[in-house]
């Protein structure tokens, strides 16, 4: 999951593709995963929960919190991500996407700006 969100970051489409799961690529995957890597610039990870995933595991599930930017836009993605083990390699399923991670009251922001969220991007 973190190798997956550093390849993002470093926008390694081939090794992104290769540790999609067989199964799970679709059509055009390779052209989506170029797309979203040319064009978001990721920001920051924060994993929510995770449920198995160890070594001994046969699947994974890691509900996660990534920032990226576009252009001057800071944004986040929310995604509980499905991963299965195939001999010593992980692979990712696939992933739901979630609404918005919101802060509860007096917490700091999402983005990190370190201001409180209601006077951030909670702003009314
Ligand atoms: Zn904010």
């Amino acid at each position: 999951m973190r190798s997956r969100y550093s390849a993002y970051f470093t926008k390694n489409v081939d090794y992104l593709f290769k540790t999609q799961h067989p199964k799970y690529r679709k059509l055009n995957m390779r052209q989506q995963i170029t797309e979203a890597a040319k064009t978001k610039n990721w920001a920051g990870l924060t994993i929510l929960d995770r449920k198995k995933g160890q070594a001994r595991d046969k699947t994974g599930v890691v509900e996660f919190v990534a920032l990226y930017r576009v252009g001057d836009a800071l944004s986040q993605l929310r995604e509980r991500s499905r991963f299965q083990k195939e001999g010593d390699q992980w692979f990712y399923l696939d992933g739901d996407l979630l609404p918005p991670y919101q802060p509860k009251r007096g917490e700091p922001c999402w983005c990190k700006s370190g201001k409180k969220f209601k006077h951030c991007h909670g702003k009314k």
